[in-house]
């Protein structure tokens, strides 16, 4: 693992240890008072041995953002990119090469001042841990339309990657779970009106020859999700980042013409949705094997992860 410590004001020298154990004073900050973010990324080893990490700079940026907002110092890019393909370059044999598998980076941040009192810890460490991860299995999900608990409201930190996001959202999504459904589909504070994202995943539908995301500064801006709105507007498709009521999705299910629905995160890539349950009622979505939007971008996104396309977009960072 690559761990490096922030004190006296900035970044100390990066080090790359055995995997291992820590340890914490009991009094360590971020414990008490959450200041913790992290980000999630893969590596992928093409047919020739290649280990491809996939924009990675993005993940960065994101990270910065998810520290800006908790008031935790910022990661430079030699540090951030830099460390974990440095990392990857000694470790390129834990990644796997079967199609669907990878290594799984997570690199992470926490405030580790050995003080009780809120304030900014005046010192974090920054750790990158990774894991090979095999070929996910592609079941359809079922999503909860959640009206009663929030994730986040305007002004708070729906939009970073800390932990505290996660921690909320464990006990609606097992009430969710306990009535048969897989995760939850979000909706906005104010009113539970409008579509925001699943637990760890952004949502994307189908309507015609749009592609339609629900947009708002309280979702997590995925970079799966990114990068398949650019995919789609490179392939003569409409996108729209917008809002999505909760009215217009359940209507546009109960009329046919929301065609298609998925989930788009790192962890699961594109995950089709089947079901989606509001008010006590079960929409069922179109067949997720006739979906022709959402398999042709899965496949694109494999082939150009696994090395086996042109890379056009230039999104394919190589290590070493
Ligand atoms: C990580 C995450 C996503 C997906 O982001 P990617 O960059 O595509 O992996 C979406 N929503 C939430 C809440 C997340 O934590």
């Amino acid at each position: 693992m690559l761990v490096a410590d922030y004190a006296d004001g900035r970044w100390q020298e990066a080090s790359i240890v055995p995997y291992g154990n820590l340890s914490l004073s009991p009094a360590t900050s971020a414990i008490h008072y959450g200041q913790s973010i992290f980000e999630g990324l893969k590596a992928y080893k093409f047919a020739d041995g290649t280990v491809s990490t996939f924009r990675p700079d993005k993940n960065r940026e994101r990270f910065n953002k998810s520290a800006a907002r908790l008031e935790m110092p910022e990661l430079p890019e030699e540090l951030f990119v830099g460390g974990i393909k440095t990392l990857l370059d000694l470790d390129r044999d834990w990644v796997p090469q079967l199609e669907g598998s990878s290594l799984y980076i997570r690199p992470f941040m926490f405030a580790t001042e050995a003080a009780l009192g809120v304030h900014p810890s005046d010192s974090y460490k920054f750790i990158v841990i990774t894991g090979p991860v095999g070929a996910y299995y592609n079941k359809p999900l079922r999503l909860k339309i959640e009206t009663h608990f929030t994730r986040a409201a305007s002004g708070g930190v729906g939009f970073s990657k800390n932990a505290g996001n996660y921690a909320l959202s464990l006990h609606p999504t097992r009430l969710a779970q306990a009535e048969g459904f897989d995760q939850l589909m979000w909706t906005d504070a104010n009113e539970h009106k409008y579509i925001e994202e699943a637990g760890t995943a952004n949502l994307l539908f189908r309507v015609g020859d749009t592609i339609i995301t629900p947009s708002s500064e309280t979702i997590l801006h995925g970079i799966t999700r990114r990068s398949i709105i650019e995919i789609a507007r490179h392939w003569g498709y409409q996108a729209e980042e917008r809002k999505v009521s909760v009215q217009e999705l359940i209507e546009g299910i109960e009329n046919g013409s929301v065609t298609e629905a998925f989930a788009a995160g790192t962890a699961a890539t594109l995950t089709p949705i089947s079901e989606i349950g509001f008010d006590g009622k079960v929409y069922t979505l179109p067949d997720p094997a006739k979906r022709e939007f959402s398999n042709k971008v899965l496949q694109y996104l494999n082939d150009l992860r696994y090395g086996r396309i042109h890379d056009e977009f230039g999104w394919n960072v190589i290590v070493g």
